[in-house]
């Protein structure tokens, strides 16, 4: 074996020998006799679990396309870097909140980290209809602090910038969401498909200019505005908990990108759970449901208050100073409100636009998807698509978050 090997995608079979001398791993899952078994339920990359005689531990690697669709949609290698990278960012602006990396290997696009146990993916979880405490909390901190500490708010100009050119090299990743989360649901794009009699939904959604023109402006936010590190793809497939821990795992999406990103793209999965529970779940629906809106309420509550937290005490960036505000008397909460406005309306766009995508584009969620009979299907999923609609339509005038579950309520 030469010092830096050529890439080569990973196999169970190939695992144990060609990473059999990284002391990073060993030192989690002890020399020896490995088990390795592969995870399937991902769309873009490997991930194995390695199992020694100490533990274990997850071998994420990149593979050079799409592992979803395949060779025929090439993917850079790359990614891997990116997402190593937000991780390292994500643990320090909340700590504890990712899973501990061990290695990194930029040639083979291989991340050895922490396997999280007995985490399982929250959307499974969601199906179930299993409750996690703490979620709320955990998730309206995580945006806050990688929102708030992601930006000018707080970072240093010159690190703001020399983090932003870096990250702006993260291309064909964030692109999937440009075409696929942004425009593809407004036409009929050559990899959507959709359930069977969502037809007449689909078509007033794409008669509707206004709601075109409102995508399209958070499109251009999305590309064009840097106000902090985004995670990207913050769905809840891409969150392991237990009954009473949680955390934030896959962000090769990561960019600079709006702060209100991320926390309404989770919004929208949470409604979406909401909207499918109907053919999940029996004599509990009524309070499962009511649960997974206190969740949404709570994530924001939850943010709201964190982010004020730290508008106060780590307000150290070029932004909104204390000369202009506090240092002539001047209290700077109504600034902050402002800026919570701001983030509101790019959450509910976004979140509006991830609503319609999951059922529209290229990449459907279990959450629908696991509904076998489409006329048990169709109906749920346009409940989700009209309230899609109407967020995507009123996003700057929505109070908060018990206004959109109120609204939610309403459709169901
Ligand atoms: P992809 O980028 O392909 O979506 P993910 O990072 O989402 O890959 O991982 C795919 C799956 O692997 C997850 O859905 C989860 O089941 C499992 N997985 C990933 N990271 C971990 C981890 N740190 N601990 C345990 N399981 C993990
Ligand atoms: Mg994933
Ligand atoms: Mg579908
Ligand atoms: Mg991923």
């Amino acid at each position: 074996m030469t010092a830096n090997p050529a890439y080569e995608a990973l196999t169970i079979d190939t695992l144990p020998t060609r990473l059999g001398q990284v002391a990073a791993l060993t030192a989690q899952v002890g020399g020896g006799d490995w088990q390795v078994q592969e995870v399937g339920d991902g769309n873009l990359n490997l991930v194995f679990i390695v199992t020694g005689p100490r533990g274990k531990a997850i071998v994420k690697q990149a593979l050079p396309y799409v592992r979803l669709v395949g060779d025929s949609w090439p993917l850079p290698l790359y990614r891997a870097f990116f997402e190593y990278n937000a991780l390292t960012r994500q643990a320090a602006r909340d700590p504890g909140s990712v899973p501990v990396i061990h290695h990194f290997d930029e040639t083979q696009a291989l991340i050895v980290m922490e396997f999280l146990e007995p985490h399982r993916i929250l959307r499974r979880k969601l199906i179930d209809g299993e409750r996690v405490a703490g979620l709320a909390a955990f998730l309206g901190r995580f945006c806050a602090r990688t929102a708030f500490r992601g930006s000018e708010l707080s970072m240093a100009s010159p690190d703001k910038k020399a983090d932003v050119a870096l990250f702006a090299g993260n291309v064909e990743i964030p692109a999937i969401t440009e075409s696929l989360v942004f425009t593809d649901p407004y036409y009929a794009a050559e990899m959507n498909s959709h359930t069977p009699g969502l037809e007449p939904v689909i078509a007033r959604l794409r008669a509707d200019v206004d709601l075109k023109i409102r995508a399209q402006q958070a499109l251009q936010r999305f590309v064009s505005n840097t106000e902090t590190m985004v995670h990207g793809d913050l769905h809840s497939g891409s969150i392991m908990s237990t009954a009473d821990d949680s955390r934030v795992i896959d962000p090769e999406f990561v960019q600079y990108g709006p702060m209100g990103f991320d926390i309404g793209m989770l919004c929208a999965n949470f409604l979406m759970a909401f909207f499918s529970q109907p053919a999940h779940r029996g004599d509990d629906l009524a309070d499962y449901q009511d649960w997974i809106l206190s969740v949404i309420a709570d994530v924001w509550s939850t943010f709201e208050a964190e982010f004020r937290s730290l508008w106060q005490s780590e307000r150290t960036g070029i932004l909104f100073p204390a000369t202009l505000f506090e240092d002539q008397g001047h209290d700077s909460a109504p600034a902050c409100d402002a800026v919570l406005t701001g983030i509101r309306r790019d959450a509910w766009t976004v979140c509006g636009i991830e609503m319609h995508r999951r059922c529209l584009s290229l990449a459907h969620n279990a959450d629908f998807e696991d509904i076998e009979d489409p006329t048990i299907r169709a109906p749920l999923e346009a409940r989700n698509l009209m309230l899609g609609a109407d967020l995507i339509r009123t996003a700057e005038t929505i109070t908060g978050a018990e206004e959109v579950c109120d609204r939610a309520r309403g459709y169901n």
